[in-house]
């Protein structure tokens, strides 16, 4: 008999519940970080990674053992240097953690920002988008807000520019068209928890030729040990130890993934925007309304929907968390404004947002 409860419905914009495959290679026994069934399962790993990405065999694709945050750390870590211009889109919390990440590591940052709600403008960054830029990083579903960025455009404009492009695709990838071989993306990165429904504490990260390129004329060796591109590819591709990976996590992210490709990414793409349209639709009489103006801006994946007058979001939220239901408000200047419904991975589905229609109806009744 389980100690834990049976069910916790969690509508979080991450983590996801955990898709009952990963959660039963969970419990797999374990196996050596160097042993050759689980250097077959990375590869396995890295091949469907690819998929997930969109992109070709001889892109660089691996798991780094942290969230989501690590996979941009490392892709600053890696690929930029001293006194690199940077220009980072910046329209949300994590756009501007990308900036104060590539600062961190000596870039000169120009900022490309957008008013909150609102996506970034592509002849904004053309604007900004010098000869001298080394790299553009944009966060293509910025979660703090429920906005979509233009990444197609953008990638237009960065690949006749030379500089590196890279995109934070922790919300999108895996349930959101991603292209990285079309849109020419150098650097790529998700978190296992978010639309993969995996246990959290892995980085999906995939990596274009062009940026190892980059990465091997660096003139002085990444600052990050832990996420330096070449002992990873020692690991990934050498077979050669560089430290000891999380292997039960991998367990459980081949089996989330290999769920995803079964189903399909365009079958989550359109399971995704049912569910929004639904959810909407129902929470619309209650005097919820969506919160970024543009339909074509809306993250499918992060349902930002503005609070109805008046409404008790705090008290609401607590009573909704008694009775085993999570749902998250906004963040910072959104906070007691929005709330952001996730839609990602095992969260898109009907039954849990139908134990938040009759609570909420409950509550709010
Ligand atoms: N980027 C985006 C768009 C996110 O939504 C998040 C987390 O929510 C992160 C980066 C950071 O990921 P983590 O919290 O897994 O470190």
């Amino acid at each position: 008999m389980s100690d834990f409860p049976t069910e916790h419905v969690l509508l979080t914009p991450g983590p996801t519940p955990i898709h009952p495959r990963a959660m039963q290679a969970l419990t797999r026994p374990m196996l050596g970080h160097m042993d050759p069934e689980v250097f077959a399962l990375n590869s396995d790993i890295q091949a469907d990674l690819r998929v997930m990405y969109g992109t070709e065999p001889e892109t660089f694709t691996a798991l780094l053992a942290g969230t989501g945050s690590l996979g941009m750390e490392a892709g600053f870590a890696n690929l930029v240097e001293p006194g690199d211009e940077v220009l980072v889109c910046a329209n949300g919390s994590f756009g501007r953690r990308m900036a104060e990440m590539a600062a961190r590591y000596g870039a000169k940052v120009r900022l490309v920002t957008a008013p909150l709600g609102e996506a970034i403008r592509p002849r904004d960054v053309a604007a900004q988008l010098t000869d001298d830029v080394r790299m553009v990083a944009v966060v293509h579903g910025e979660t703090s807000t429920g906005v979509l960025n233009p990444v197609p455009e953008i990638a237009e404009l960065v690949r006749s520019s030379g500089a590196l492009f890279t995109v934070d695709a922790v919300t999108t990838a895996g349930m959101e068209p991603f292209h990285m071989r079309d849109w020419g993306v150098d650097y790529a990165y998700t978190g296992a928890q978010k639309c993969l429904s995996a246990p959290p504490g892995l980085a999906p990260i995939a990596v274009s030729e062009r940026a190892f390129a980059r990465f091997g004329a660096r003139r002085t060796p990444t600052p990050l040990w832990y996420g330096d591109l070449g002992g990873l590819h020692d690991y990934w591709v050498g077979q050669t130890y560089h430290h000891t990976v999380p292997v039960n996590l991998h367990f459980a992210l081949q089996a989330a993934l290999r769920a995803a490709l079964e189903e399909g990414l365009e079958n989550r793409q359109r399971r995704v925007r049912q569910m929004g349209r639904v959810i909407t639709r129902t929470l619309e009489p209650l005097g919820f309304t969506p919160y970024v103006h543009r339909p074509e801006e809306r993250l499918p994946t992060v349902l930002a929907l503005r609070l109805p007058e008046g409404f008790d979001d705090a008290g609401i939220r607590g009573q909704l968390r008694q009775r085993d239901i999570s749902v998250t408000g906004g963040l910072g200047p959104t906070a007691g404004v929005i709330w952001r419904l996730g839609l990602m991975g095992e969260s898109a589905r009907p039954e849990p947002y139908r134990r938040l229609m009759t609570a909420l109806g409950d509550l709010l009744g």
